[in-house]
């Protein structure tokens, strides 16, 4: 008999024949039987706990394969948590309301900034130091950027750094000029963030931070994740006490600067003290390039304005000679890569490099992702089949805020700003395809809005967009990227399930509803195959099972 069985349903279980079946049983965490509600019968006993699901869909346990873990959760509980400011005021209120709260502070963290609510001048570099300045004088403030990919400081922060307008940050990094006083501006982006100090959080702050982040993935539906510098002592911890409740593969930044042998040799070295059943250390995270926000991706054709480096084609971070080397270590010692790449020209390095190393090393199964992929060119998706190579994509990107559009999009990119996040061109050329949030850049990891979004791909009507632009306060939406990227229901949640699990070869045990498989399973409030595509991101998660074990449950939590 079985422990668990769930029936009369709409169960998509992603198995190679996208089948949908109406009821499954899990004996042991395991699933032991998906098919009808009569066959189920036979697996059902007087202990069995029975969910009649009266028409609901069930999914595999979802996967974010790219995600920064734990996250925001670091900043919402003990710094200046800026995720919900929707406007400079906002923001300065709450930094200056942070302050006052704790005068006995020597230094004031911040993060989750949005640089999209300034405006003008500010839109471009990022807020002025002097913002902080007039809150803050005489101890250092130090925000980050929701991207991660800049912070803002005050005077102070700038000087106790020994940051000055001479400073010259390494790997392509900028240090933000005031154009009028020539003195810096309060604005680091990429390499540059490495000159400062930030806080060193505790063993058991990031324990908890982590909790707090497990369940707010449990509550959109998800099992598995692919963590970008994944906290691995803290998951090795919490493993040990039973408290991990998904799984995790962990990935760790590589520098174009350090000696490559001193960091395989450490993420070997965190691999086996830190490996356990639900947890893999084994993908090297590198950015090739930066943001197109900041004029950093690397292009084929220059930015129309604001772009940096030679040609003002943005930056590629590394000497492709390196980068091809790095490659073949990692295909050479089973070590996944994982690369961070937004300019079309980027990615077509990243093709040449994985080529280069494929011809070296030899074919085999090594299952490297790009990840972001904003521009493509049209020739390198075929590349990707054949090298085998995984799409990780961001479809809540798709759509962007108008003022974003207005003033950084279309003046940056031109006619290219509306080829954007390409999804459907990976699915026709017959790449694999991978789905993820990059939370906290996507302040809201609900799987069931970047559905909606890859589904549609459309804001011919606004009204569909309005929910979501109140709760959020961010007014409409806009399109940034081609209807005719748009994919099938049954594509994008492949990305989120099958495909997160392949990509990561969890493929065996997870990521589908099969006989034989960890029972990892959503239940979703309705049947996304049966209502009003727009309406795909009201649908909430009810019940998330974790190797047959309930982990998060909407009913109680209503109660
Ligand atoms: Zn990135
Ligand atoms: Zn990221």
């Amino acid at each position: 008999m079985s422990e668990l069985v769930l029936k009369n349903g709409v169960i998509y279980t992603a198995d190679i024949f996208d089948s949908i079946v109406e009821a499954a049983a899990v004996k042991d965490g395991k699933i032991i039987y998906t098919g009808d509600d009569q066959g189920v019968k036979n697996f059902t006993g007087p202990a069995t706990e029975v969910i009649d699901l009266n028409g609901k869909m069930v999914l595999p346990g979802l996967w974010d394969t790219h995600i920064h873990m734990p996250g925001a959760k670091l900043t919402e509980l003990y710094h200046i948590n800026l995720y919900d400011s929707k406007k400079p005021e906002d923001a300065l209120k709450t930094i200056s309301d942070y302050i006052k709260a704790r005068p006995d502070k020597l230094i004031y963290y911040g993060g989750g900034l949005s640089p999209d609510i300034f405006s003008g001048e500010e839109l471009l570099r990022g807020p002025k130091k002097e913002r902080l300045d007039n809150i803050c004088p005489d101890k250092p403030v130090i925000i980050t950027f929701n991207d991660l990919h800049g912070c803002w400081l005050n005077s102070k922060a700038l000087e106790i750094n020994g940051i000055t307008s001479q400073t010259k940050p390494h790997g392509g990094g900028v240090i933000e000029i005031d154009p009028e006083t020539g003195l810096p501006w309060g604005i680091l982006k990429e390499t540059a963030m490495e000159l400062i100090k930030f806080e060193e959080f505790s063993g058991g702050e990031i324990l908890q931070a982590v909790k707090e982040f497990q369940k707010m993935m449990h509550g959109y539906g998800y099992t598995a994740i692919l963590a970008i510098d994944a906290p691995a002592e803290c998951l090795a911890a919490l493993s040990r006490s039973g408290e991990l409740n998904m799984r995790v593969s962990g990935s760790f930044v590589f520098y174009p600067d350090k000696p490559l042998n001193d960091q395989f040799d450490e993420l070997k070295k965190i691999r086996s003290a830190h490996d356990c059943p639900l947890v893999k250390n084994n993908i090297i995270k590198i950015f090739v390039d930066g943001v197109v926000e900041h004029g950093t991706a690397y292009l084929h054709e220059p930015y129309l304005e604001g772009g940096k480096g030679p040609g003002q084609r943005g930056i590629f971070l590394w000497d492709a000679g390196i980068l091809t080397q790095a490659f073949i270590q990692a295909n050479k010692e089973g070590l996944q890569l994982h690369v961070h790449s937004i300019g079309d020209a980027a990615t077509g390095k990243v093709l040449d490099a994985l080529a280069a190393a494929e011809t070296a090393v030899g074919r085999g199964d090594y299952r490297n992702t790009i990840t972001h992929l904003q521009l493509v060119s049209q020739g390198d998706y075929r590349r990707f089949r054949e090298l085998g190579v995984i799409a990780n994509v961001q479809p809540y990107w798709a759509f962007k805020m108008p003022s974003v559009w207005e003033k950084i999009d279309l003046p940056k990119l031109g006619e290219r700003a509306w080829h954007q996040q390409p999804i459907g061109s990976f699915f026709k050329s017959g790449v694999t395809v991978t789905a993820s949030s990059d939370y906290p850049v996507t302040v809201y990891p609900n799987a069931m809005r970047a559905v909606k979004i890859a589904v549609t791909r459309d804001d011919s009507s606004p009204s569909h967009y309005q929910d979501y632009a109140v709760k959020n306060g961010r007014g409409d939406e806009k399109k940034a990227a081609d209807i005719a990227e748009r994919v099938s229901i049954r594509q994008i949640l492949r990305a989120f399930t099958i495909n997160g699990a392949y990509s990561t070869f969890n493929e065996n045990i997870s990521g589908s509803i099969e006989t034989g498989k960890d029972a990892d399973l959503v239940i979703l409030d309705n049947n996304l195959f049966d209502i009003d595509l727009f309406s795909i991101d009201r649908v909430k998660v009810q019940k998330t099972i974790f190797r047959g074990k309930i982990v998060y449950d909407a009913d109680s939590i209503n109660q």
